[in-house]
């Protein structure tokens, strides 16, 4: 008999505006949960829009496959003990949703962390000048700007960076995964 895996997998969705930082955290997160002796990938959007999302634009319909696509593989690896790690816009609600039920139809574990940085302080920082250029009128289709984002309704955190150091957001987001055993 092998013996039962020593900890569950799980899916944590990072989803908020371009720079809201989600990639950061989940990146900080990922080296603790590794030292921590966790199996962890994450899925990050832009990697993910490269490779397996090639050739998707930033229509609804090809936001909503690129987040099915990853919800589909965070959940075969969450399922397989791997926590996975999603920093993804994900602006509309139903797909995460989705996404959600999905994991729950595989009694997956699943967080929805809504980084919940205001536009503005994103625009500030401007981490990829994507925002100097949707101003521009070089770029459509922003996030926030000249697109949709459906505020998550019930998040299991929600985390406005503004003003917070980037462990403090990582510590908060640790802090859930050890409430929720899943640490
Ligand atoms: P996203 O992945 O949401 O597009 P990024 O993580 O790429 O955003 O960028 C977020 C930026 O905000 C980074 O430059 C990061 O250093 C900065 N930042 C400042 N404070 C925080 C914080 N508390 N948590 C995460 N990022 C922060």
């Amino acid at each position: 008999m092998r013996d039962p895996p020593l900890s569950r997998g799980a899916t944590v969705w990072l989803t908020g505006l371009s720079g809201a930082g989600k990639t950061t955290i989940a990146s900080v997160l990922a080296g603790q949960l590794r030292a921590a002796g966790r199996e962890v990938e994450v899925l990050d959007g832009d990697e993910v829009r490269r490779g397996l999302s090639a050739g998707l634009g930033f229509s609804r319909e090809d936001r909503d496959t690129h987040v099915r696509r990853v919800g589909f593989v965070a959940e075969l690896l969450a399922r397989h003990g791997v926590l996975a790690l999603v920093p993804v816009i994900a602006p509309y609600a139903a797909t995460r949703d989705e996404v959600r039920a999905q994991h729950e139809a595989h009694g997956t574990g699943y967080l929805e962390v809504h980084v919940a940085t205001p536009l503005a302080e994103c625009v500030r920082r401007d981490v990829k000048g994507l925002y100097a250029r949707a101003a521009a009128g070089e770029l459509t289709a922003m996030t926030g700007v000249d697109d949709p984002y459906e505020e998550p309704g019930r998040p299991d955190l929600r985390l406005d960076t503004t003003g917070l150091d980037v462990a403090a957001a990582a510590r908060r987001v640790m802090d859930l995964l050890i409430e929720r055993g899943m640490a």
